[in-house]
């Protein structure tokens, strides 16, 4: 029998997380204030614990994991690693096709792992309650998981339009304790200044952003979670690379190239900063973030200071953007509507360390459905996105006749997205290429800095 699946013992979780910061070319840019100038962390600390603070500006190579953490990890890390033999016949292609499962944790896909380490480091501060938002859903049950084992009361805002399409995403979290309202809302200034301008406005994860740090910074006992982008949220992910790479070595293997679809950047940046350590030191290695064509940051977006949300609450970040006030067309993959992208990707991408490429909608569906029928896991739209990318490699290397092998996360499973498939299935699903003037337009609304 061929090995199906590379599988690694509860002990071998990673001890430490790997903070790519201590190996990169130049130093990260710092976030800015509105005064233009670097952030205090005091001006920080109004919404998060000051040991997830200390990660986000620390430059230490490698950050322990507390054990209570990975402890909790142990539900359902490690997760494991496959050959995929039965697509790799289905492509006829020479090239041999591993993928990462993170759709095994309880909420379906990576995010609790960082989840649970932000509601651990809140709750070491003394924190009782945590806000924060959610686009498709996935943020929001990982959070309300994490939220409920360290006993946090947990309040989400849900981009209005997800939570009218997606109502078992939010029964999901109130199943694990949470309370989730529909945003833009009417008990934050940010929620009513948006439903001034624009009543029946679907929200989107920029607004949800807004409100949820606005109500953090208003209560002591109250602290803010996010799902991605920060230094913290990358570095907890890292645990996954890690994990790959321990288990390659136990295939006796090794990836010509790593995708991941990238959104805020943190599955993406989980994956492969541990590989960029490598091919620092010398290792061939592409890693290749995979983004829609409807939502182009890095492969279209302008590299500059912006706000992390709409309004403008947030420290202005050196990344690449569409714009703060971007609202994104209603795509099925939830998870990489993002305007922005981690600082940390945008910058190594700046820099040529690693690579990005834009896939249209149809194609990344055609891509999970012929994954599903090999395979058997039905994959969330945000990792058809890679598993496009992956079998488009495939297919070229049939073409070729080279043996390379490949590598893609698959972030989650797509099993609260079979409404995204039924339209896919009756020719209801469109592509959109976002458009070269509103990338322009964006420019101009961008913040003056210095
Ligand atoms: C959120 C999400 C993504 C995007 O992750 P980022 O870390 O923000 O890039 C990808 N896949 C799934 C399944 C998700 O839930």
């Amino acid at each position: 029998m061929n090995q199906t699946k590379i599988l690694l013992d509860e002990n071998e979780i990673p001890t430490h997380w790997y903070n790519v910061m201590a190996d990169m070319p130049s130093p990260p840019a710092p976030p800015l204030g509105p005064d233009g100038k670097p952030v205090s962390p005091e001006m920080l600390g109004a919404i998060f614990p000051p040991a997830i603070l200390e990660q986000e500006m620390s430059a230490e190579r490698w950050i322990p994991i507390p054990d209570e953490i990975r402890q909790i990890l142990c539900l359902w890390r490690p997760s494991p690693l496959y050959r995929a033999h039965r697509l790799e016949a289905a492509l006829g292609t020479p090239a041999r096709i591993y993928y990462k499962n993170e759709g095994v944790s309880p909420a379906g896909s990576h995010k609790p792992n960082t989840a649970v380490a932000q509601a651990y480091y809140n709750r070491e501060a003394g924190i009782r309650r945590l806000t924060t938002e959610t686009g498709a859903g996935q943020w929001g049950s990982s959070i309300a998981l994490a939220g409920q084992m360290f006993g946090l009361e947990v309040r989400v805002y849900m981009v209005k339009v997800s939570y009218e399409q997606k109502p078992f995403r939010r029964s999901m979290m109130e199943t694990w304790g949470a309370e989730v309202l529909a945003s833009p809302t009417d008990t934050t200034r940010s929620g009513r200044q948006i439903l001034a301008q624009d009543p029946d406005s679907p929200g989107s994860l920029g607004i949800a952003i807004s409100e949820a740090v606005e109500e953090a910074a208003s209560r002591p006992d109250t602290n803010y979670a996010l799902g991605s982008v920060l230094n913290h949220v990358v570095l907890h992910q890292t645990i996954i690379g890690q994990e790959v790479k321990k288990q390659f070595e136990k295939a006796g293997d090794y990836p010509d190239a790593v995708f991941a679809p990238c959104g805020g950047g943190s599955n993406f940046g989980g994956v492969a900063f541990p590989f960029l350590a490598d091919k620092a030191a010398g290792r061939e290695v592409r890693l290749v973030a995979v983004e829609p064509t409807s939502c182009p940051t890095l492969t279209r977006g302008h590299y500059a200071y912006d706000f992390g949300d709409s309004v403008g609450l947030t420290p202005l970040m050196l990344m690449y953007t569409l714009g703060h006030d971007f609202v994104p067309p209603g795509i099925h993959a939830g998870g990489l509507r993002y305007h922005g992208d981690s600082p940390l990707v945008s910058q190594l991408h700046k820099e040529g360390l690693i690579e990005a490429v834009a896939v249209p909608q149809i194609a990344t569906f055609d891509a999970g459905v012929q994954f599903a029928r090999a395979e058997g896991i039905i994959p969330a739209p945000e990792s058809c996105h890679a598993i496009r990318a992956c079998i488009d490699e495939a297919l070229r290397c049939k073409e070729t006749g080279e043996a390379k092998t490949l590598f893609f996360n698959l972030s989650g499973h797509g099993h609260f997205d079979m409404s995204s498939y039924d339209k896919y299935f009756r020719g209801e699903l469109e592509d959109y290429e976002y458009p070269e003037e509103a990338i322009n337009a964006a420019l101009d609304r961008l913040p003056k800095v210095g």
